[in-house]
Formats: structure tokens, C-alpha cells, sequence
């Protein structure tokens, strides 16, 4: 391989010999971007970052893969999004974790601090966050990930005859051979209709340009919002001395998990794969994932804080906000308002298929095929096309419920890796 020829100007990993490719997608009539790699990974956090790992075990060629996110660093969302929460303990298993072996993060937990007992929480072994995002760092670190990172934000993705143009942030086009579309859903929260997006006092706990919570004086907080994120951020702002409303328009449920762990195998997988009907899959995967609910130990913590009123909570929904002059007033579908000095939503993301523009040109001009929710239809190596494999939300159709989760990703990993192994035998 004679050095990689992509054009990236903000990038370090370009080598000094190689020629620069002119920028900008190819039109008609101009040639196309060299083939610079076999694989781009588009999106860095969890799936991309492990999509990657199994790729390089596999033995794919480190100097023609990279990984394109914007963020200064990998995992930038996970990290953001998980620190807000507060959450102490991750809510999937330690075997749900970025190395190849599932059991790798338990090697590392013996390894780094044998003696401490409370690395794990009972019951189904959930780590802390600290030992998961260590145990990523150190990954990260012994594959040299960062050397991979690209820092751009795909912008336009085109087929070109051999090869996959993306067209990015950072200045140039890339050209690959296949690409793994791993953008997530974390870029779009979802923002209630009675929410304004510009006002002062209310922010949204993922925003992607800025997370950061309430500060201290400002001591009246409503938290939005029914799952784990809300209870979550609850109880965080709780024990830093805010006086906190906590309103979700359902009843508090419980589940340990996301969806019933029947859906990470045979159990309930071989009835979604004997579902042809797409429909009827989006149907089976709204049903199973417990949106908006709390596992069994975050319960006990909120009860526990609601007993102590330092936390109230009101079951309804919201009709409207009104200013007044020192803070906000929300009007609820029924009881008195609430009056706040600060609004946090923790209402998570959107269900609409990520990707925005750039996804609805591709799929227009490549004509690829999506369900009638919008979600990609793909074979079971998760092609979207011989050249495009896709991880995340994006792979719900085939991989079920727990697409988006940590399994989610391990799931991609192995399809990805048989689509990888396959073409490996196949004659040249
Ligand atoms: C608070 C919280 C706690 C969670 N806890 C758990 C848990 O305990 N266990 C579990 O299994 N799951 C958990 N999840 C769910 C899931 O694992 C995470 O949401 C995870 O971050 C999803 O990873 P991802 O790679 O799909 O998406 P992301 O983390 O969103 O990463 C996608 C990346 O792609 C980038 N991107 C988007 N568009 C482009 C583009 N056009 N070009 C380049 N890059 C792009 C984004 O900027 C982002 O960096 C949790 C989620 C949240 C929010």
C-alpha cells in the first residue's frame, strides 16, 4: 500500500509522501478520489470505536481504516451524555463491553484494582462507569485508535464506481472501499413541542453543544422526563442541594434492562427474523424496549429522596411555560404549575432515523431501500449496500431491540466481521 491519499487537513495521520487528491465529491465528467481506504467508520463512539476493534483483530489493514467523528475525542457522547446522568453503575452487564472477548473488562477490573469490591454491581455484574470508561481508555490506547481518528462530520456520501466519496467537515473526501455508517442517535434530542429551544432557563441534559446542569444558586429545578436519564439527573442535582420537581407524564416503571434480555438471542431473535413484514418488526421493537423506565436500584434511590422531599414528584403532562421574573412556570395537563428557576429536560432522542439531509440524499441518489418507518432495509452481514454496512439505530431492522445498546454494537461487530471473513475466501 503505497500510503494513504486522503485529503484531511486537520488531521495527523496522513503520511509526508503521499500525494493530496484534489477535494470536493467527484462530479460528473471529474475523476473520483483515489481509493484511499478499505474502510471508513463514520461516527466514533461506542459502536463505531468497537466496530473498529473487531475490524483490526480481524486482521483489516490499520493504515487503509478510519474512524470520522467530529468530537476532539472517541466515545465523545457516551462520555458527555453518561456524565451528566451521574450514573454510578452502567445499566448492561460487564460482558456488554468494547474488546472482542466479552470477558475482558472483568481481566481488566482483576488486574487494575483487584481489591475493590464495589467495581461491580449486583445483580448481572453492571460496572461502574469509571472502571467501563477506563477499560475504553485502555483499549483506545493499546490499538492507537486516536491515529485513526479523523476529525470531521460526514457532510455528503456518493458511489462512486468502486469506491464510497464522503465528503467531510475537516475539508476533503475520502474515498473507501466499504463504510460503516455508526452516527447514533445521540446528535438529535428530542425537544417537547411546549419547549422553546432559546430560552434561558431551559436546557436539554444531551444537548450536543452544551451539557452542563443548573448552577447551584439557581435552586429550583424541574427535571423532565420518565426513564433512567431523568431519574438519574434527579437525584444528581438532589444531592448537590437543589430542591428538584421531577415531572414525567407516566407512572414510574421498573425493568432492569432496556428490553428483556430474550432479545440478545434465539429466545425472541428467531421470531424477529421469521418477521418478514418490516412493519410488524417496528412493531416487535417498540413493544419489547421499556422506554422510559428505571432500573430497580435508581427506584429505591428516588423513593428514598421523595420521602425525604427533597425531590417531588408530579405524574403529568405539560401544557405550557410561562415567564415571570424569576423563573419559569410550567402549566400541567392537571394540578397546580410548578415554579421553577431552571428547566432540565432528560426527554432523550428522537425515534426519527438519524442522519438528517445527508442520509435522505444518499438513500436517494444510490437508491437504497428503507422500511416505511424510514429505517434501513439490510441483509444480515448489515449491508445497506454491497459497500455500505450500518451499526446503532440504523441496524434496527435486523439486529431488534437492543441495536442501539452495548450488545447492540457487539451484535454489528460480528456481522460486519462474517461480511469481512466472507469476502476474504471468496476468489480474487
Ligand atoms: C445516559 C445514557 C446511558 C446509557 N447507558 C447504557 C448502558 O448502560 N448500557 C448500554 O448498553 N447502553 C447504554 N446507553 C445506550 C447506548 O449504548 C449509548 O447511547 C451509546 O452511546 C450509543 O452509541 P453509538 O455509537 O450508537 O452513538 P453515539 O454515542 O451517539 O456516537 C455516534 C457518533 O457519531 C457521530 N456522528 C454523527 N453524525 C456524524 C457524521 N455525519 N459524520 C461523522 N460523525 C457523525 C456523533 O457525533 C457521535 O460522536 C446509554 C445511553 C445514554 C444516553
Amino acid at each position: 500500500m503505497a500510503g494513504i491519499l486522503v485529503e484531511m487537513p486537520d488531521t495527523q495521520v496522513r503520511q509526508p509522501s503521499s500525494p493530496r487528491p484534489k477535494s470536493g465529491l467527484p462530479t460528473p465528467g471529474s475523476r473520483p478520489p483515489a481509493v484511499d481506504l478499505d474502510w471508513l467508520i463514520i461516527g466514533g463512539g461506542i459502536h463505531g470505536v468497537h466496530i473498529a476493534i473487531r475490524l483490526l483483530f480481524e486482521g483489516a489493514d490499520r493504515d487503509r481504516l478510519r474512524i470520522l467523528d467530529p468530537a476532539d475525542r472517541l466515545l465523545d457522547r457516551w462520555t458527555s451524555c453518561t456524565e451528566i446522568t451521574g450514573m454510578e453503575y452502567l445499566r448492561s452487564p460487564a460482558v456488554h463491553n468494547l474488546d472482542v472477548a466479552p470477558n475482558s473488562l472483568r481481566r481488566f477490573a482483576r488486574k487494575s484494582r483487584k481489591s475493590d469490591p464495589g467495581l461491580f454491581a449486583h445483580p448481572y455484574e453492571r460496572p461502574t462507569r469509571a472502571l467501563f470508561n477506563s477499560h475504553c481508555d485502555q483499549l483506545i490506547q493499546s490499538h492507537q485508535l486516536d491515529a485513526l481518528h479523523l476529525h470531521g462530520r460526514a457532510l455528503q456520501i456518493s458511489m462512486t464506481r468502486e469506491a464510497v466519496a464522503v465528503n467531510h467537515t475537516g475539508g476533503g473526501t475520502i474515498a473507501s472501499r466499504r463504510i460503516v455508517l455508526a452516527i447514533g442517535a445521540s446528535d438529535q434530542p428530542h425537544w417537547p413541542e411546549w419547549a422553546p429551544q432559546e430560552h434561558p432557563r431551559i436546557r436539554h441534559a444531551f444537548d450536543p453543544q452544551s451539557t452542563s446542569l443548573p448552577p447551584r444558586d439557581q435552586s429550583r429545578v424541574a427535571v423532565i422526563g420518565g426513564g433512567l436519564s431523568a431519574a438519574q439527573i434527579a437525584l444528581r442535582l438532589s444531592a448537590i442541594g437543589h430542591q428538584v420537581a421531577l415531572v414525567s407524564r407516566h407512572p414510574i416503571r421498573t425493568h432492569q434492562f432496556d428490553s428483556d434480555p430474550g432479545w440478545l438471542g434465539p429466545k425472541y431473535m428467531t421470531g424477529f427474523h421469521s418477521t418478514r413484514d418490516l412493519t410488524q418488526r417496528r412493531n416487535l421493537i417498540q413493544e419489547a424496549r421499556h422506554r422510559g423506565s428505571i432500573s430497580p436500584d435508581v427506584r429505591v434511590a428516588l423513593r428514598r429522596e421523595i420521602n425525604r422531599k427533597r425531590i417531588t414528584w408530579r405524574n403529568a403532562s405539560i401544557r405550557s411555560v410561562t415567564d415571570h421574573e424569576h423563573g419559569v412556570s410550567l402549566q400541567l395537563s392537571h394540578g397546580g404549575p410548578v415554579q421553577v428557576d431552571q428547566v432540565v429536560l432528560a426527554t432523550g432522542f428522537t425515534t426519527q432515523r438519524p442522519g438528517g439531509v445527508m442520509l435522505d440524499k444518499l438513500i436517494e441518489s444510490a437508491g437504497l431501500p428503507c422500511s416505511a418507518c424510514g429505517y434501513p432495509v439490510v441483509d444480515n452481514e448489515l449491508r445497506w449496500h454491497p459497500q455500505i454496512h450500518v451499526a446503532g439505530p440504523l441496524a434496527e431492522l435486523e439486529l431488534g431491540p437492543t441495536s442501539r445498546n452495548i450488545a447492540g454494537a457487539r451484535s454489528a461487530g460480528d456481522r460486519i466481521v462474517a461480511s469481512l471473513k466472507r469476502n476474504a475466501q471468496q476468489p480474487t
